[in-house]
């Protein structure tokens, strides 16, 4: 009996023993061991992280069969090595910072002054961080160290190493397809390949941007010398039939609603895209969804102000490295994004975070300020878009889903979403306390770069450009001004509280933030612009659809 025991012991221990040598054991350490650490640490992981590495280790896995020549075997040493590397940034970032690397975590370690790294590095080693990182480069270490390479011998070791090849193959169209390597190659390693990329061609926008608002013959002036104080907030992912003040029976809105009879609300405007990146590319320059004038060559609204004689700032809870955004905010005179202060994690990052920002720009010395604001509102994960205090939606009353018997977790995305949305009003409820008590003129503009779909029309939640919805267009359009500003310019106020339901959309919002501010420019288009006498609805093609033929 004690015999029979001992015997299976040894097989079982020579058969670990032999399994702690094969190349399959070393490669799912390296590749997995970082993405538990992971979990463990990280609230929001996308599935492609998972998928990813499952990819490699079937690459990895199948082609050291076929790479038994000293050199090939060195290249794929080489490969783990690097990737093991990666996975102890990996480790290391999310067990210090509770996230996993993004562009903007490697911006934010740009920014980081070489002589402060070391001190950096001794601020944030803990014992945790530490151990988990020597454990695991150990582990890998001596697993690299004994590692046995086998030649294809069995029909099993001929099916692996066609798959390895195979997913060589689905790695490079993947690649190829996103024309990024994230979502492909895990970890640090593929946010490193993009961030070189992604930085040589945002550097030459923001040098393009640059160049156009210096060489380009316009003219800005203002109307008016008195002081004058301008926000304007860019939300995000913004439903308008989501919030209070546009009729949503929840009161996700309060703080906009006592500020109703300060405020004008217009009712009919739309994003002119379902996507950030192209919708804001027209909203923020004078060019326009038609295409007539190229985006490299369009001023931005911005620039128009700065040039008019406005201090200009832009402060940001987005990612640093955003076209059109980053080439924009380098023109303004302060920019500030705070990814930079949380290290690039998104997790808790809040909106509320930008408040202090606000505030100091907003009491800064100069006497006309145009300070542009851009949330991270109710963006993709909303349940990360606000504090725990801001939770206050549960159960199904109050909402209006596409069906009566939604999920449980249909219902809990609208919850979320609808918390997201009162988190955001109360930040520009603190916006306009801090713009109230000054005697000079100011007013707040606030709209969303587009819309979203949270389960109103159909079975989806997001946006997009197939299959868009009017959710993903229909936005708030907001301006609350104070006394100061109607005493100063009454017919500006009149003329917009009489277009309040004017079909209008957001690819004009140039030509109305020059009127609002009155700038007189000659880039400013009248029949464009709700402020102006000359002001004329245009038909709204959305995607090459008519919204209000077809979307509505
Ligand atoms: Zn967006």
């Amino acid at each position: 009996m004690l015999k029979l025991a001992t015997s299976i012991t040894c097989t079982l221990e020579g058969h670990v023993r032999k399994y702690l040598r094969s190349h399959w054991w070393v490669t799912l350490f390296i590749f997995f061991f970082p993405l538990i650490v992971i979990y463990g640490y990280v609230d929001f992981i996308r599935s492609s992280e998972l998928n990813a590495r499952l990819g490699w280790l079937l690459m990895v896995g199948g082609l050291a069969y076929l790479f038994r020549k000293t050199l090939s075997q060195k290249l794929l040493l080489g490969v783990l090595a690097l990737m093991a590397l990666s996975g102890a940034f990996d480790i290391l970032y999310a067990v210090t910072f509770g996230g996993i690397f993004t562009s903007a975590s490697f911006e934010a370690m740009m920014l980081t002054d070489p002589n402060e790294s070391v001190e950096f590095l001794l601020a944030y080693a803990s014992l945790e961080n530490v151990l988990l990182f020597v454990l695991y480069l150990g582990i890998v270490y001596w697993s690299l160290r004994q590692v046995n390479f086998k030649n294809v011998e069995t029909k099993k070791e001929r099916f692996y190493a066609f798959l390895g090849i195979l997913m060589v193959a689905v790695a490079i169209q993947q690649i190829y397809q996103r024309d990024r390597f994230f979502d492909t190659v895990p970890g640090f390693v593929g946010v490193a390949l993009d961030y070189s990329n992604n930085r040589k061609s945002l550097d030459e926008e923001v040098a393009t941007r640059q160049a156009l608002f210096t060489n380009k013959a316009f003219s800005a002036h203002k109307l008016s010398e008195k002081p004058q104080t301008y926000v304007v907030v860019i939300g995000e992912s913004m439903n308008r039939n989501h919030m209070q003040v546009y009729g949503y029976p929840r009161k996700t809105s309060p703080n906009l609603s006592d500020l109703a009879s300060e405020t004008i609300r217009f009712d009919n405007v739309v994003s002119a895209f379902a996507q950030t990146r192209p919708s804001l590319s027209v909203t923020l320059t004078e060019a326009s969804s038609d295409k007539s004038l190229p985006e490299s060559k369009a001023i931005s609204l911005l620039g128009a102000v700065k040039k008019a004689g406005f201090k200009t700032w832009w402060i940001s809870n987005q990612q640093p490295l955003r076209t059109p955004t980053t080439a924009i905010a380098a023109i303004a005179d302060e920019s500030h994004f705070i990814s930079h202060d949380f290290h690039g994690v998104e997790n808790n990052r809040y909106d509320g975070y930008l408040l202090p920002y606000v505030k100091q720009a907003v009491e800064d010395k100069a006497q006309h300020k145009v300070i542009f604001v851009h949330l991270m509102g109710s963006h993709l994960q909303y349940r990360n878009r606000y504090p725990e205090s801001f939770s206050v939606f549960q159960g199904s009353e109050g909402t209006r889903p596409y069906r009566e018997d939604l999920s449980s977790s249909q219902l809990q995305y609208i919850n979320e979403y609808d918390n997201s949305v009162r988190y955001t009003d109360y930040v520009l409820g603190e916006i306009v306390s801090f713009l109230k008590p000054g005697p000079q003129i100011s007013a707040m503009s606030f709209f969303a770069d587009h819309g979203e779909e949270v389960f109103d029309s159909k079975d989806f939640k997001g946006h997009g450009p197939d299959g868009v919805t009017k959710n993903m267009l229909e936005i708030p359009f907001l301006l609350w001004r104070n006394e100061a500003f109607q005493t100063a310019f009454p017919d500006t106020v009149k003329r917009l509280q009489a277009r309040r339901g004017a079909p209008f959309m957001l690819d004009d919002f140039f030509h109305f933030g020059l009127s609002v501010m009155q700038v007189e420019s000659d880039l400013l288009v009248k029949e464009r612009s709700l402020g102006s006498v000359e002001f004329k609805p245009k038909a709204r093609i959305v995607y090459g659809r008519d919204y209000d033929k077809d979307i509505k």
